[in-house]
């Protein structure tokens, strides 16, 4: 059931002036205790679909939550696992992605590319698997995965990619944003994308991934919406790019529909095995854990789910390693 919505904030999408007019509540699991996240609400846009949290939280607020919530030391999102182990053990995510990438550019050694939020490096790292001789950056906030992507040769910018943030006068080849733009207000994602567009070389290509969670569709089967703050159609990611100046050269999704897997009954299992792995992985990242303990976790864990490349391309997950849909975007300048 829906409310009406409680304040005035935004009721015209600013993506396609369609009307922003039922809302949901906003469920917050992950970060209950985070001030920036309380008293939240979910609106959809009834023309292109897009879910945006509201009030809406702009970057000015939102970095303190990332600084001092998300990437706290008791934060299961927190890279706390150094980079993959093996040269063998590659994303399949990241590797679906060069692919793509490949079919519209090659790249050469005069070619430069930049991973918008890499996290452990796994987009880095299949492209160094993969063989591309790129000069490789990355904007990541994150201290623990800064000093392991120095160690590969990728120059980092050691901050996060933001509405406000100084450019480098450097143009890159190929950028890729996988799984960011969610994390920002409807508002800060046009300017991210603008920003984005004014670092791309003219014969560039940037590859734009998020999940796949249209609130008309997905409303009654969500579970945790924190920290996302908006919540993306194929319909309105389009038009974020062209309104950004961009030109689309490829858009897909991919992956199990949520409303299979929900009808399925696979999602309450997987939420299930989700909770138990995000209680245990709570337990070796809170302070009273001794360092020694989690370092041993983390080993055990990396030899237990490394797979061979060879693994990955006979694995169905190839396409996805989650149990969600996702929208992947290709675009030019
Ligand atoms: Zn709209």
């Amino acid at each position: 059931m829906t409310e009406k919505i409680s304040n005035d904030i935004l009721k015209i999408c600013s993506i396609c002036k369609g009307v922003i007019g039922q809302v949901l509540p906003y469920n917050n699991v992950a970060y209950s205790n985070a001030p920036e996240l309380q008293d939240l609400q979910i609106a959809f846009c009834t023309n292109c679909g897009i879910g945006v949290a509201l009030p809406e939280k702009s970057w000015d607020i939102m970095q303190n939550f990332y600084e001092r919530s998300y990437r706290s030391k008791c934060s299961i999102h927190r890279n706390a696992a150094h980079l993959l182990a093996s040269k063998y053990s590659v994303s399949p995510r990241a590797l679906s992605q060069w692919m793509l990438l490949k079919t519209f550019r090659s790249f050469g050694s005069s070619d430069s590319f930049c991973d918008i939020g890499p996290g452990s490096g796994a987009t880095l790292q299949t492209a160094l698997f993969l063989g591309l001789n790129l000069k490789m950056y990355a904007y990541e906030p994150d201290e623990f995965s800064v000093g392991d992507l120095r160690k590969l040769g990728i120059e980092v910018y050691a901050k996060s990619f933001n509405p406000q943030i100084e450019l480098p006068s450097i143009k890159f080849s190929a950028i890729v944003m996988s799984h960011v733009l969610e994390h920002f207000s409807i508002s800060d994602s046009i300017a991210v994308l603008k920003k984005i567009k004014c670092i791309l070389s003219d014969d560039g290509i940037f590859l734009c991934e998020v999940p796949s969670t249209s609130i008309g569709v997905y409303g009654k089967m969500r579970r945790d919406d924190s920290p996302h703050l908006t919540f993306w159609t194929v319909s309105a990611l389009q038009k974020a790019i062209m309104t950004a100046g961009m030109r689309i050269l490829f858009t897909s999704t991919a992956g199990t529909k949520y409303e299979d897997l929900w009808n399925n009954k696979q999602i309450p299992v997987n939420i299930k095995q989700g909770l138990f792995r995000g209680i245990i992985k709570k337990a070796f990242l809170s302070k009273k854990c001794p360092k020694v303990l989690l370092n041993t976790a983390l080993q055990i864990n990396s030899i237990v789910n490394r797979k061979t490349i060879y693994d990955l391309l006979a694995a169905p997950e190839f396409e996805y390693s989650s149990d969600r849909q996702y929208i992947r975007i290709v675009c030019s300048t």
